[in-house]
C-alpha cells in the first residue's frame, strides 16, 4: 500500500472529520497514533540539535489500525498521550482557566460562560 492510499483510508475513517474534535480535516491534517508512538532521536553534533532517527518506541505501532485522522491542533495537543491521558489533559483546561485566566474568570462572572458538568467525549466515541 502506498502512503497516499494509507492516508486516504485514514481520511475516510470518520468521513473527513478529526477523530477527536469532529471538525472538518484541513488540507494539512495529521495521522495520529492512537497508542502513542514516540520517535527516537539522536543528537546531531554538527547542527547541535536532536533529529529523528526513523525508529519508534512505545506501545504505538506504525500500523493502519493504530491510525486516527486528526486536525493539527488536536494532534499536537495529544502529543504522546494515550486517549485517556489526552482526555484528562483537556479536562484540566477548565481548572487552568479558572485558576489563571483573568479574562475567563471575568467572562464567567458576567454570565458569558457557563461550565457544563460533562466528560470529554471524543468524536470517534460518538460514532460507535
Ligand atoms: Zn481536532
Amino acid at each position: 500500500m502506498t502512503k497516499q492510499e494509507i492516508r486516504q483510508i485514514v481520511y475516510n475513517k470518520y468521513n473527513g472529520k478529526c477523530a477527536y474534535c469532529g471538525s472538518e480535516l484541513p488540507a494539512k491534517w495529521h495521522i495520529d497514533h492512537i497508542e502513542p508512538a514516540v520517535r527516537n532521536s539522536k543528537y546531531d553534533s554538527k547542527n547541535l540539535r536532536y533529529v529523528a532517527d526513523g525508529t519508534c518506541r512505545g506501545q504505538g505501532s506504525d500500523v493502519l489500525s493504530n491510525y486516527n485522522p486528526a486536525c493539527p491542533s488536536c494532534n499536537i495537543q495529544k502529543n504522546s498521550f494515550t486517549i485517556e491521558q489526552f482526555r484528562q489533559n483537556i479536562m484540566g483546561f477548565l481548572n487552568s482557566l479558572n485558576q489563571y485566566s483573568t479574562q475567563y474568570k471575568f467572562a464567567k462572572r458576567y454570565g458569558l460562560i457557563r461550565e457544563l458538568e460533562t466528560d470529554v467525549i471524543f468524536y470517534f466515541e460518538k460514532q460507535l
